[in-house]
């Protein structure tokens, strides 16, 4: 027999969403727990250690625009966690940033220190990969990749909508057909991204970093300056949606060879490259977005969520997670 978890809420995905949506939760008295596939929290949060350093992979800022993600965002500076790393972004051809207003935050260790500590006090279960989901018509019941059954009166999906989608069609739960097809347009723009660590100097523009929204190679950013990394000087280049899409399937090396090309212009003569690594992000950012903050599914407990949902980013992430969490509250 398989192992059973049963929780009031299920919550598929420990992204920002998912970890947002897990605190109300939680908060009005449910059982939650979240899993996630992945070996840390965080999805697209996520910070790597190369060498003696770490960098940013993933998200490399965020900023605030609706009051009730600024309060987050303000408990998180007074924690201690969130600082302002910018006010605008150089495209390269000035040297200084060029201010525009908006406050651009990091996170002190990097943007997964975020998601581990909107983590604290959660049932997060890691490496917990669901691969269907039935539902009987009282309960959820999603199976894991490893024969776990999570039991639950309610389940939240927050993964990249497609992902989402697979789950139900492997339990043949279906959607009424204005749902299924709002959903059945979402789709993303993928991101290939290289760390390097740099032994020797490199020059951005303050504060170490520059955003180029015509170049394939759109942001390349300093996590050494960004105060990420203080050990090791490592770099993050990230390419734009139209070069990620055409090379997605290139080569590493052929990657890492674009990537470097484009590196050595900001490179001291002396400066070298000592390690390298690749990430392919399939689903990094959506194209296009639900209009509404969550979609509760006609007919059946569930909820999905997510930055496809009204508002891209880390901030919507957020604001969606907050409100799939009341609506399911509200069932
Ligand atoms: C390269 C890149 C650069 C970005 N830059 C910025 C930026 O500078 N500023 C900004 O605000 N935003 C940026 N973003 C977007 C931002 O990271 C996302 O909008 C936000 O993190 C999404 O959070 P989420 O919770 O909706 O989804 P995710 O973070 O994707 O969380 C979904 C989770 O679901 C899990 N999952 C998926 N399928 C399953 C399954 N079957 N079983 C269990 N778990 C599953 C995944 O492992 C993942 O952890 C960037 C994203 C990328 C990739």
């Amino acid at each position: 027999m398989p192992e059973r978890v049963l929780t009031d809420v299920l919550i598929v995905g420990a992204g920002v969403s998912g970890l947002m949506a897990a605190h109300v939760l939680k908060g009005a008295g449910a059982s939650v727990v979240v899993v996630d596939k992945g070996n840390e929290v965080g999805g697209r949060l996520a910070t790597w250690t190369i060498g003696a350093g770490s960098a940013d992979l993933g998200a490399q800022f965020f900023t605030a625009r609706d009051p009730e993600f600024q309060t987050h965002v303000d408990s998180w500076i007074a924690d201690d966690l969130a600082f302002v790393w910018s006010r605008g972004w150089s495209d390269g051809s000035v040297s200084d940033n060029p201010r525009d207003g908006h406050a651009r935050y990091a996170i002190r260790g990097g943007l997964a220190t975020l998601a581990q500590h909107l983590a604290q006090g959660l049932d997060c279960r890691l490496e917990t990969q669901i691969a269907r989901l039935l539902f009987d018509g009282e309960r959820w019941a999603a199976q894991s990749a490893d024969s776990m059954v999570y039991e639950a009166k309610q389940v939240l999906l927050t993964p990249p909508v497609p992902e989402s989608l697979k789950l139900l069609a492997a339990g043949n739960i279906q959607l009424v057909s204005a749902e299924a097809e709002l959903l059945d347009q979402i789709d993303y723009q993928p991101c290939l991204c290289g760390v390097f660590w740099i032994d020797g100097d490199i020059y951005l523009p303050e504060p170490g970093a520059l955003q180029r929204a015509y170049a394939d190679v759109a942001w390349i950013a300093d996590n050494w300056r960004k105060g990420i990394s203080p050990d090791a000087r490592i770099i993050t280049v990230q390419a734009s949606s139209g070069y990620s899409h055409e090379h997605f399937e290139d080569s590493d090396e052929a990657i890492i060879s674009r990537f470097t090309a484009e590196l050595v212009a900001f490179m001291n003569p002396n400066a070298h490259v000592r390690e390298v690594q690749i990430k392919r992000w399939r689903y990094a950012q959506p194209m296009k977005l639900h209009p509404h903050r969550f979609l509760a599914a006609t007919g059946l407990p569930l909820v999905f969520a997510g930055d496809a949902f009204a508002g891209p980013r880390i901030e919507g992430a957020a604001l969606s997670g907050l409100a799939a969490a009341r609506a399911l509250l509200a069932k």
